[in-house]
């Protein structure tokens, strides 16, 4: 079991200078994330105060990493599966099977831009049609269901559901994934199906899935769990509090409802901006800090 002070899941721009902040308030500092998972790598950057030529998002990643590893924040490029809350510090697992607990913990995760993009999509929403396997399994109970992905949200999403679920398919074109992650899916019941989904049918609710090899699948729902497991899906479990559009709640100092649980970054919603993700990643490393150093 690994210990520390503040625990960051995220190495986009937030992730790291709150690393930055907080490793520098002599805080031990452990960020989660993989860089190219940012949503930075695929940016040009001419809009940032004091930098007036344009720069490329993966440099500016390259030097955020240099920087909080100089100030002593150590890096791990796994991805999250699940986070508890245990007497108030807070438990997190990786995708290799790690387990760290922590003071307080930051969520700078990003947002999720991946939508499947096909039809029946948002007709379903809510109909049998979910994003969050976490947040939505126990409406399954006892039925038939999809997880759709290649990555560790699909991979987990799809394992939760088999205790559930009465029989699970996994749709993935290429199933990329940690190699413990990867033999609990062989050790499952779940169906695995290479391919892609081209329509998602039904009337009132979500009945079958048609793939793009023009079979089809009888189906009550399909959860989208496209990339790593968002921070929505993270944070339900522990009952953070979202505002009217869906994104995490939190007061001036970066914190959620939940006691040293703060959040920074596209997460917190709109805008989208490196700026904004810097800004209130440095307010969130320095109050993590501070939280972490009155808590036993
Ligand atoms: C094409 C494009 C162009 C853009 N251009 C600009 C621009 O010109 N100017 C500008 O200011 N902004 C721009 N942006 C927006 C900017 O990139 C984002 O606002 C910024 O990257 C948000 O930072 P973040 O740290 O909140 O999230 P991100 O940079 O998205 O980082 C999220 C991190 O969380 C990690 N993560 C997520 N889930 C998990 C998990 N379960 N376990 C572990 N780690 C996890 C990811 O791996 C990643 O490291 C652009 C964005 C895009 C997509």
């Amino acid at each position: 079991m690994i210990t520390t002070d503040v625990l960051i899941i995220g190495a986009g721009p937030a992730g790291l200078q709150a690393a930055i902040h907080s490793s520098r308030s002599k805080s031990k500092t452990i960020v989660i994330g993989k860089t190219k998972l940012s949503s930075l790598k695929w940016a040009h950057i001419e809009n940032y105060c004091c930098m007036d030529e344009t720069h490329q998002g993966p440099d500016f990643l390259e030097s955020g990493v240099k920087q909080a590893k100089r100030f002593g924040a150590e890096i791990i490029e796994e991805e999250i599966l699940k986070i508890e809350n245990i007497d108030g510090k807070f438990k997190v697992y990786t995708d290799s099977g790690k387990e760290i607990i922590s003071k307080s913990l930051i969520l700078a995760t990003g947002i999720k831009r991946n939508k499947l993009g096909v039809k029946g999509e948002k007709q379903f929403l809510g109909r049998g049609v979910s994003y969050c396997a976490d947040c939505d399994a126990n409406f399954f109970k006892g039925m038939t269901v999809a997880v759709v992905g290649d990555g560790s949200a699909a991979a987990s999403g799809a394992l939760l559901l088999t205790a559930y679920a009465h029989k699970v398919y996994l749709i993935s074109e290429k199933l990329e994934v940690d190699g413990r992650l990867s033999s609990q899916i062989e050790a499952s019941e779940i169906q695995l199906v290479k391919g892609k989904i081209k329509e998602i049918q039904g009337n009132e609710k979500v009945e079958r899935i048609a793939l793009s090899d023009e079979t089809s699948i009888n189906i009550s729902g399909v959860f989208i769990e496209l990339g790593q497991k968002g921070a929505i899906e993270l944070a339900s479990i522990l009952g953070v509090i979202l505002n009217d559009q869906g994104y995490i709640m939190t007061d001036k100092e970066q914190e959620t409802n939940i006691p040293g649980l703060f959040a920074a970054g596209d997460v917190c919603g709109p805008p989208f901006q490196v700026p904004k993700a810097v800004g209130e990643g440095c307010v969130t490393g320095l109050n993590a800090a501070k939280y972490a150093r009155k808590t036993k």
